[in-house]
């Protein structure tokens, strides 16, 4: 399949010719066709997929006629800040060669300054829903949309947009056209789209919450206090070019920075507590090689494009196996080779097990020479007991397999801790 015989037309063509696309990915292929018919759709597409293209080009093409009065025609809802304009940068690019008026609408910018834009009328919105609603609740009618896209709805959800999307929902005039792209099929999403689609067609690019067939994935058993190591160490041993690494807290985010930092590595961080205008600046540092390594939790893991980033390394793994699925769709993109390492100690034994069982697939475990877990080093106690209440099962074979060597009294997570050896990271960034 070609994007010409999908009816794409000159413009467009040209334009992503320019960015190297030769053919449509697969989720493009389904998609371009239905949003060109003007079809409703609900579209499970992974993480670098080629989404923003799916709906984009085809929407574009839809606007090549100009606009008549000022209102918008296009209103794309994405999750974050960060998303959204790597949407709004996409689209701008496949519209090179064209009249079409794009504009972005998310916090940190001057509310008075877009309100005076939106006045002039423009083609395509692309905002967070909490912006949007200041907007629509000072005014600003929504009655002239032709189409309007929810992406990552899953996330936008879970960061509790419900209610928002609610009740912009309503401001649409009634005949439009709604394309809801979410990464995993939740609960949540299949509520949403019986409220907000009509008849839709559905496209389901990949099974639900698996990982891309490109990625290659490991799990390495480390030692809670020798993971930081370890990370400077493969980045360092293996030479990798540029890393993106996602840990489970903000705090612990702050606190691998500062190790990796003292490690001679060049890195930034990404997290909630960081001010959008520094986490925009990171991003694109990264994007710009002045960083070798970024530390993000999950929060930033959505509407980061870099593109080629070959590895991906989960310090910890997330609290919620979907999220895996996520962090590790920032590699591999569109096809590309991505590698994704997990870091796991012995507190995340069962988090691993519950991500296997979302993907479908075995993660292979091994050991990196070196940094074998010590098997003295057991769970606390409490924890065991804890666990055992959650997954209803005889931690007995478990403890042995930790214990084989000891005979000594449970070690706690506190007493072990390591003292610091000399670090092994090889290669040092300036
Ligand atoms: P997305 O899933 O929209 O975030 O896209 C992931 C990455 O794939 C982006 O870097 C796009 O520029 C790229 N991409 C999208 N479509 C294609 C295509 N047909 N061929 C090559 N790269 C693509």
């Amino acid at each position: 399949m070609s994007f010409e015989k999908l009816g794409i037309i000159k413009p467009l063509l040209s334009a992503i010719k320019d960015l190297g696309y030769e053919n449509p990915t697969m989720v493009q292929t389904r998609a371009i066709p239905l949003v060109l018919a003007k079809s409703d759709i609900f579209a499970t597409a992974q993480t670098g997929t080629g989404k923003t293209a799916a709906f984009g080009l085809p929407l574009l093409q839809r606007l090549r006629k100009p606009l008549e009065g000022k209102g918008v025609r296009v209103v794309i809802l994405s999750p974050t800040r960060e998303l959204s304009i790597q949407i709004y940068e996409d689209l701008q690019k496949y519209a090179k060669n064209m009249k079409i008026k794009i504009m972005i609408l998310v916090g940190g910018k001057d509310l008075a300054k877009q309100k005076e834009t939106l006045k002039e009328g423009v083609d395509i919105i692309i905002a967070t829903p909490g912006r949007l609603m200041e907007h629509t609740d000072s005014g600003f009618s929504l009655t002239s949309v032709e189409a309007f896209v929810l992406d990552e709805a899953d996330r936008m959800l879970d960061m509790g947009f419900t209610k928002d999307i609610r009740k912009i929902h309503p401001l649409l005039p009634k005949r439009h056209q709604t394309l809801l792209f979410s990464a995993t099929y939740s609960e949540k999403v299949r509520k949403l789209s019986k409220l907000i689609l009509t008849k839709p067609a559905f496209i389901e690019t990949a099974k639900k919450n698996t990982t891309v067939d490109t990625i290659n994935q490991t799990a390495y058993l480390v030692d809670t206090a020798r993971k930081a190591e370890l990370l400077a160490y493969l980045i360092g041993s293996r030479n990798y070019p540029q890393v993106l690494v996602f840990t489970r807290t903000k705090k612990s985010a702050d606190e691998l920075f500062i190790e990796l930092k003292k490690d001679g590595l060049k890195c930034g961080v990404l997290h909630g507590d960081k001010t959008k205008a520094n986490r925009l600046k990171t991003l694109t540092q990264f994007k710009e090689g002045v960083f070798r390594v970024l530390v993000a939790t999950d929060i930033a893991s959505r509407g980061l494009d870099i593109e080629h980033l070959p590895y991906v390394i989960n310090y910890e793994l997330p609290s919620i196996p979907e999220d895996y699925v996520h962090r590790v769709g920032r590699t591999g993109r569109a096809g590309r080779q991505g590698e994704a390492i997990s870091l796991i100690d012995i507190y995340e034994k069962y988090d691993i097990r519950d991500i296997e069982k979302l993907i479908g697939q075995k993660i292979p475990q091994d050991t990196v020479e070196g940094f074998e877990p010590d098997p003295t080093i057991r769970r606390k106690d409490v924890d065991e007991v804890k666990l055992k209440a959650e997954h209803k099962r005889a931690p007995a074979k478990k403890e042995r397999q930790y214990n084989k060597n000891t005979s000594s009294v449970p070690v706690t997570r506190k007493q072990t801790k390591v003292t610091k050896k000399k670090r092994k990271t090889t290669k040092r960034d300036g």
